[in-house]
C-alpha cells in the first residue's frame, strides 16, 4: 500500500571509547535517517550561548548530567522537527525517566546497545602517551614509541594526560554503566534491545549493517563501502 517504508525510531547506546560515533556515522552514510546526538546539541547551544546553553555549561564544567526535564524539552523539541524521518538518536536517553518521557512521544523499534569488553575499552584510551614539551603524540597500538615510555627524538619519558589515565578511565566507565545500566534494562524489558558484542568496531559493524538493512533499505551508492 504505502510506498513509503515505516519511519525508524533507533537509538544507539555505547560507552565512552565503544566506537558508537565510527559505527553512527557509518550508518548515516548507508541509510536515510538523521543523526541526532544529545552532546552536538548541547554544544551547538553553548556556542550560540542560548539559555539552555548557558545552563548546560554549568553541569558539563562539573562533569554533570544536564538535569532530565532540561534535556528532555531540549531533545524533545528537535525531534518534533524530524518526524518526516527516521532518525538515530545518540546520547539521550541517558536515564529511565528520559527514556519514559521518550516513549510518551514516540515508539523506539529497536535500541542498538555496542557491547565492548570494559578491558577492551581501557585498552584503547589509555594507550595514548604524549611528550610534553613538544605535544608529540605517540598510540601503543597505532605509532608505539621506538622505545616503551621514551620520546623517539629526546629519549625523556612519556606522560598520561589525566583523563587519560587507568583510574580516570575506569571512573568514566563505571559511572556510565551506573547511569545507563537501568536504561538498558529498560529497554531490554521492552524486547527492543539489541547488543553487538565484540572488539574490535570492524568485526561489530557488518552485524550492525546487517541487522538495519533488514530495518531500512542501503540507500548508499557505493557497494565498496558497505565493509567501511
Ligand atoms: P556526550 O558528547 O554525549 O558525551 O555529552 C557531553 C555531555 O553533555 C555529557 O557529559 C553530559 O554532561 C551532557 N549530556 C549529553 N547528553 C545528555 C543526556 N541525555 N542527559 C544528561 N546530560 C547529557
Amino acid at each position: 500500500m504505502g510506498v513509503r517504508a515505516r519511519l525508524l525510531r533507533a537509538v544507539i547506546m555505547g560507552p565512552p571509547g565503544s566506537g558508537k560515533g565510527t559505527v553512527s556515522s557509518r550508518i548515516v552514510k548507508h541509510f536515510a535517517l538523521k543523526h541526532l546526538s544529545s552532546g552536538d546539541l548541547l554544544r551547538d547551544n553553548m556556542q550560540r550561548h542560548t539559555g539552555v546553553g548557558v545552563v548546560a555549561k554549568t553541569y558539563i564544567d562539573r562533569g554533570q548530567l544536564i538535569p532530565d526535564d532540561i534535556m528532555t524539552q531540549l531533545v524533545l523539541r528537535e525531534l518534533k522537527n524530524l518526524e518526516q524521518y527516521s532518525w538515530l538518536l545518540d546520547g539521550f536517553p541517558r536515564t529511565v525517566p528520559q527514556a519514559e518521557a521518550l516513549d510518551k512521544t514516540c515508539q523506539i523499534d529497536t535500541v542498538i546497545d555496542l557491547d565492548v569488553p570494559f578491558e577492551t575499552i581501557k585498552q584503547r584510551l589509555t594507550a595514548r602517551w604524549i611528550h610534553p614539551t613538544s605535544g608529540r603524540v605517540y598510540n601503543l597500538e597505532f605509532n608505539p614509541p621506538k622505545i616503551h615510555g621514551t620520546d623517539d627524538i629526546t629519549g625523556e619519558p612519556l606522560v598520561q594526560r589525566d583523563d587519560d589515565k587507568p583510574e580516570t578511565v575506569t571512573k568514566r566507565l563505571q559511572s556510565y554503566e551506573a547511569q545507563t545500566k537501568p536504561v538498558l534494562d529498560y529497554y531490554r524489558k521492552k524486547g527492543v534491545l539489541k547488543s553487538f558484542s565484540g572488539t574490535e568496531t570492524n568485526k561489530i559493524w557488518p552485524h550492525v549493517y546487517a541487522f538495519l538493512q533488514t530495518k531500512l533499505p542501503d540507500v548508499s551508492q557505493n557497494e565498496a563501502a558497505m565493509q567501511r
